[in-house]
């Protein structure tokens, strides 16, 4: 049964009504009693897509979004982090894509993403939608402890645009100018707490995007851009610690920091979760050459850090 369980979307709209999280209970979807359902298969790794209702575009439009969601996150982690992933798609009122959660189902052994899509979504809309991979990219990090949380939503958050820029559904300025945008949503308040200890919205998001930001930097400071935090990332999984495992955080962040021989993910941890760090946003900024003008995001490639940020869009 589901042990574990990210509510992504719907926390973050509990988060702003002011109400009470999840309780984590989720509904039992057996794959085997699906008579009615889609399968893709990327690289050997299994996903289906079952739909509960009628959705107003064709099958291969939708195939289309779950498959660009899975490349995307095969941009970042090599391929989807888990043998088998079951997508169930609530079909609701509407034209947009709405809530998403990710859980594991131990007892079949599969990933289970449920989302919900508006009956009149189009593909246009469906083309610029970021929740699937966002909830994707959770298959590849524990379901840890609500107080961790930040750690696995800031890994989602940080890499699901850098997986869709490198698979050409997004540009650079997008990438950047939205972490322009809401970083600052992600630093304490003075006199604030750790991230661990904190229960907003932009701190959990923001805040643990901003830790997979500056993991990702020092990470390519340290070896001369040769790994990057996806390949932490990816030491992590291949190591067993996916959504299917009951690791906790610091066991993933120590097998993420061997796969790059660093200590990189952890003594970060211990600044960020624990204390009020804060970073000065606009020397970052300035650093990878990143500036906002009226005219739109604009990057300076003789900044220092401006390779550095070349390779994170690109992964090369
Ligand atoms: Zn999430």
């Amino acid at each position: 049964m589901f042990t574990r369980k990210l509510t992504c979307l719907a926390l973050l709209m509990a988060l702003i009504l002011g109400l009470i999280q999840p309780t984590g209970e989720a509904r039992l979807v057996s794959l085997k009693e699906q008579s009615k359902k889609l399968e893709l298969e990327l690289d050997g790794q299994r996903v289906f897509v079952v739909i509960d209702g009628s959705l107003n575009i064709s099958q291969s439009d939708l195939l289309a979004y779950v498959r660009s969601a899975a490349l995307a996150v095969g941009k970042v982690y090599g391929q989807i982090p888990v043998k088998r992933t079951v997508i169930r798609v609530e079909a609701t009122d509407g034209d947009s894509v709405g809530f998403a959660t990710s859980t594991y189902n131990d007892d079949e052994d599969y990933g289970l993403i449920e989302i919900a899509i508006g009956r009149d979504t189009s593909r246009e809309t469906l083309d610029q939608s970021w929740t699937l991979t966002h909830e994707l990219l959770h298959l590849g990090f524990p379901i840890v402890e609500h107080s961790k949380r930040w750690l696995a939503e800031g890994i989602a958050t940080y890499e699901e645009p850098i997986g869709r820029l490198r698979l050409g559904m997004i540009r650079a300025e997008d990438l950047w100018g939205d972490l322009l945008l809401h970083a600052p949503e992600g630093l304490p308040q003075p006199g604030g707490r750790g991230l661990n200890n904190s229960s907003s919205w932009g701190r959990i998001y923001w805040g643990g995007a901003l830790y997979c930001l500056l993991a990702d930097i020092e990470i390519r400071q340290k070896t001369g851009n040769r790994y990057g935090l996806e390949h932490a990332l990816r030491g992590i999984a291949s190591s067993g610690g996916t959504a299917r495992s009951n690791w906790t955080a610091s066991q993933a962040l120590a097998a993420g920091d061997k796969a790059v021989s660093l200590d990189v993910l952890a003594s970060l941890y211990q600044k960020m979760a624990y204390d009020s760090y804060s970073v000065d946003l606009a020397q970052l900024w300035r650093q990878l050459g990143i500036k906002k003008t009226a005219a739109g995001i604009v990057f300076d490639n003789s900044a220092p850090l401006a390779k550095i940020r070349q390779a994170i869009e690109t992964g090369q």
